[in-house]
């Protein structure tokens, strides 16, 4: 970024609720039936038909507010954003307006630098509207299964700096929603979705510049690149004295850039004004109070305890417990025995690049805790080097068989006999004159060579301890 400006950036994510129904119907929520198949005259906006609130979506809008540290408000109310659209039947949204569910929370974000706390200016509730397809057609055809589907609107203030760091905000959303367990956070199925706002500004400058908004951001990269590239279309244009418009952009992720959807001028007026057919109720902040304490931990404070119990450093920590399950797996490792820090060593140096490599995730991966856990405590005990574990482990994730098995079958048990390596360390020492010559004259890097050259003459079997002893003894 050029050196005279600042980006500003405030995300916009919808994040679909996981309830069996949808949010003022029973018709079913769920993602892939057959094109409108889930559908009743209330999400058709039929006349005469009237909608009720879905009580599990306000349970988990609470939920959400709460893990959000967002206040409550005291009172729910709905309110009509009209517009018309082929995609929503009804030619308005359920949504809120003035009297959002929740407001003035936070969120903190992970960054090299450190944590940072962004804001978040309000979380509300409203319906999904239903799905246009167009491709492969003639014309363009709707499906209904989405219309009236729960969603939460979340917010965020202008408090996002560098397309990092709204990639690190995301993730971080994304964990919290995940553990409280409210969302699929699918991209790919549209269960959680991204607008992002963003303009720029002279360094120093407190005021806001005039904001760009992009959409058609498909993944948590692409709201990375899509950012990245509008900054530097701002900052171009404002070296170039050309003014910049408020506008909505779309991202165009095969050309990798930005391109005028709306202007300011074709803007919507919306027309708000309070749904009728919900009647405001009051929401008692007892109740509210309860479900505060009923939350299920959260990532910050898992990342907290496993620093404290597991003597994790921070970096470690925040690796493991940003997806849920991926925390949790680490925790039956070290239920199932193994060390806490070499269990998450493992996890972090070893298992996720092979499954990366291998295009696999840790939910369908052959091995389970307890083998991880059985394989360090064959490392633990001696029986293998660290060497060869981590062919084990690449064993174990093809045939799923248990560590112990593979080691007999493959001969890799560790070679702790002294008389065996002493005579793996002379063949060393007569095949390399020289670096035992250098060492003898105080150079230590040629005794690390000459330890590895055993090892590779044990075929990495020799416990590296002993190798370390007994090359020691022998060069005197
Ligand atoms: P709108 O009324 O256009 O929806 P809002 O004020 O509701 O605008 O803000 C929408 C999002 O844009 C929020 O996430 C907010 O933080 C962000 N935002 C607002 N102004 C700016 C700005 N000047 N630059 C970057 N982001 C902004
Ligand atoms: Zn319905
Ligand atoms: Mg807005």
């Amino acid at each position: 970024m050029s050196a005279e400006y600042e980006s500003v950036i405030g995300l916009e994510v919808h994040v679909q609720l996981k309830t069996k129904s949808k949010l003022f119907c029973g018709c079913p929520a769920e993602f892939g039936a057959e094109p409108n198949s889930n559908t009743c005259p209330v999400c058709l906006g039929l006349p005469g038909s009237l909608p009720v609130l879905n009580e599990q979506a306000f349970l988990y809008g609470i939920q959400i507010a709460l893990a959000l540290n967002c206040r409550v408000a005291g009172r729910l109310k709905f309110d009509r954003k009209n517009y018309f659209y082929p995609d929503l039947p009804k030619a308005y949204q359920i949504s809120q307006y003035d009297q959002p569910l929740s407001s003035g929370g936070h969120l903190l974000v992970e960054m090299k630098e450190g944590q940072k706390k962004i804001g978040i200016t309000r979380a509300h509730m409203e319906e999904d509207a239903g799905k246009l397809l167009h491709e492969g057609r003639a014309g363009s055809v709707v499906d209904y299964n989405r219309a009236g589907v729960p969603l939460m609107e979340i917010v965020s203030e202008p408090d996002i700096r560098t397309p990092d760091e709204a990639y690190a905000y995301l993730t971080a959303l994304k964990a919290v929603l995940q553990y409280v367990g409210v969302s699929d956070c699918d991209m790919e199925k549209g269960s959680l979705r991204c607008d992002a706002n963003v303009s720029i500004r002279p360094k120093g400058e407190t005021r806001l510049g005039t904001k760009v908004e992009i959409k058609n951001l498909n993944s948590f990269s692409a709201v990375k690149r899509a950012l990245q590239y509008e900054i530097a279309r701002q900052i171009d244009a404002a070296e170039k004295g050309e003014t910049i418009f408020q506008e909505t952009r779309l991202w165009n992720d095969e050309r990798a850039l930005t391109l005028t959807m709306r202007s300011k001028e074709e803007a919507h007026d919306y027309r708000y004004f309070p749904e009728p057919d919900l009647v405001p109720f009051t929401v008692s902040s007892d109740w509210v109070e309860d479900l505060r304490e009923d939350l299920p931990e959260l990532p910050a404070a898992r990342k907290e305890r496993f620093v404290k119990d597991y003597g994790l450093s921070e970096y470690d920590a925040s690796v493991l417990i940003q997806d849920k399950d991926l925390g949790n797996f680490f925790e039956e490792c070290v239920t199932a025995g193994a060390p806490p820090k070499r269990a998450s060593n493992l996890i972090q140096s070893e298992l996720l690049g092979m499954l990366y490599e291998r295009g696999e995730t840790f939910h369908a991966m052959k091995t389970t805790a307890a083998g991880i856990a059985g394989l360090i405590r064959l490392v633990e005990n001696g029986t293998i080097s660290g060497r060869s574990a981590k062919d084990v482990l690449a064993d174990m994730l093809e045939t799923a068989k248990p560590a112990e098995d593979i080691v007999r079958e493959k001969g890799l048990t560790q070679v702790s006999d002294e008389t065996v390596i002493a005579e793996a360390a002379k063949k060393v020492i007569a095949a390399n004159p020289k670096p035992v010559e250098d060492y003898k004259n105080g150079k230590e890097k040629s005794f690390a060579f000459l330890v590895g050259q055993v090892m590779r003459e044990t075929k990495g079997k020799a416990n590296p301890a002993l190798a370390n002893k007994v090359l020691k003894e022998l060069l005197g």
